[in-house]
């Protein structure tokens, strides 16, 4: 049996793939078993920061693999100690937990929260406000973090605890804090799986003083929008904020499952022996792999993403069929008068694999993409999109 029907014989069917089997490539080129080419737009949805089977982070991943694969995490590993440190030097942060996926980063983040509301103010300061269209994970608590209702249907009832509010609406935050229940708020910086939303800087600026003002945690979610993304270490650095915590996955280790939730100065203290835990977590071939990521992420090469993302925008914006270009870097929502899933299934069938997000085509290319990629990938969009 070939992959497809077995895949779609024992696989469970949650997600809706392409009928496409990928089975090599090298940076931003991808083959599928048919030898077909693309060029690779998605980068397995903002993982792969250095593309596919980059050497420098084959390296990375190969000697570690090749000295110790994973030790229980009552023993001390380097490269588990290197990162954080690499991670607090790049964020001004003191602490990190390491997980293995942005819901288990996000699930820190709500955990380090509820105790720190529970021990500085009260057991009953539980509440957890996130924005509508947000988008945190598919665990129970992540979902019910997550700000959009049709997630939440199959699945009541969700972990108790968490209010929704519209970006932008902060005269609904400053109520819901007036009963002194809210631990505090969680946001994205650029809603990635709402469909490439970057917040207003006016609302996140306000965000950061009135978090400060009333003692509650400002939490910035950057499992998508991190480490490099969009042109900066992290997405709330465009916007000047002062997170208590960040959480950060997906291109963190470029490729292997790794979660983090950064915690500052404020929330360092939270955690004692026993209070959250993860086998994987900090796992040194994840680790290590990240910290070739993170030590490849210099000002130079963050430079690059921004001029990349500008080049990209500046191809794509006020072109036919092409509505409107959102985002920030190198993750780029396109409103296309097609729809967005006729658009990307058009860029597959000319060699360049896309996403969608909501009624958007999301482009997350990898940050080191060769500029005549981006050039060839642009043209083929603007193609499909073409009315
Ligand atoms: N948070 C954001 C902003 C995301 O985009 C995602 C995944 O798309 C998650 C959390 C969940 O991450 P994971 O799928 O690694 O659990």
């Amino acid at each position: 049996m070939n992959t497809i029907a077995l895949d779609n014989q024992y696989v469970a069917p949650t997600y809706k793939r392409f009928p496409v089997e990928i089975v090599s490539g090298k940076g931003s080129l991808v083959r599928d078993a048919d030898g077909r080419e693309y060029i690779d737009m998605g980068s397995g949805i903002a993982v792969t920061s250095f593309g596919i089977a980059d050497d420098e982070w084959i390296a990375a991943v190969e000697k570690q693999i090749r000295s110790v694969q994973h030790m229980s995490n009552l023993y001390y590993t380097a490269p588990c100690a290197l990162l954080a440190e690499a991670l607090c030097r790049r964020t001004g942060m003191k602490k990190v937990f390491f997980g293995n996926s942005g819901a288990e980063a996000n699930e820190c983040a709500v955990k380090v929260a509820r105790k720190w509301a529970s021990e500085h103010k009260s057991p009953s300061c539980s509440t957890i406000v996130t924005l509508k269209n947000s988008f945190h994970g598919r665990t129970l608590t992540t979902l019910a973090a997550t700000g959009q209702d049709h997630y939440h249907e199959l699945y009541q009832p969700l972990t108790p605890g968490f209010a929704h509010i519209d970006a932008g609406d902060l005269d609904t935050l400053k109520a819901l804090c007036s009963t002194g229940n809210v631990a505090g708020i969680l946001i994205e910086c650029v809603q990635g799986e709402g469909g490439v939303v970057p917040l207003d800087p006016g609302f996140a600026s306000a965000l950061d003083q009135f978090t400060k003002e009333q003692d509650i945690l400002l939490m910035v979610d950057e499992v998508q929008t991190g480490n490099g993304r969009t042109g900066k270490m992290y997405a709330y650095m465009n916007y000047g904020l002062h997170p208590d915590v960040v959480t950060t996955a997906k291109g963190l280790a470029g490729g292997l499952p790794i979660g983090a939730a950064l915690l500052s100065e404020k929330v360092q203290d939270v955690f004692s022996y026993g209070d959250h835990g993860s086998t994987f977590g900090g796992n040194p071939v994840a680790a290590s792999a990240a910290l070739s990521v993170v030590s490849r992420l210099t000002d130079d090469f963050l430079d690059e993403v921004s001029r990349k993302g500008k080049l990209l925008r500046s191809l794509l914006e006020n072109k036919p069929g092409i509505e409107s270009v959102s985002g920030l870097g190198l993750m780029l929502g396109l409103k296309t008068a097609k729809p967005a899933g006729e658009v990307v299934a058009a860029c597959m069938e000319k060699g360049v694999l896309c996403l969608t997000a909501k009624d958007k085509v999301r482009l997350l290319p990898a940050l080191n993409i060769p500029e005549d990629l981006l050039r060839r990938a642009a043209s083929v969009v603007l193609e499909a999109a073409n009315p």
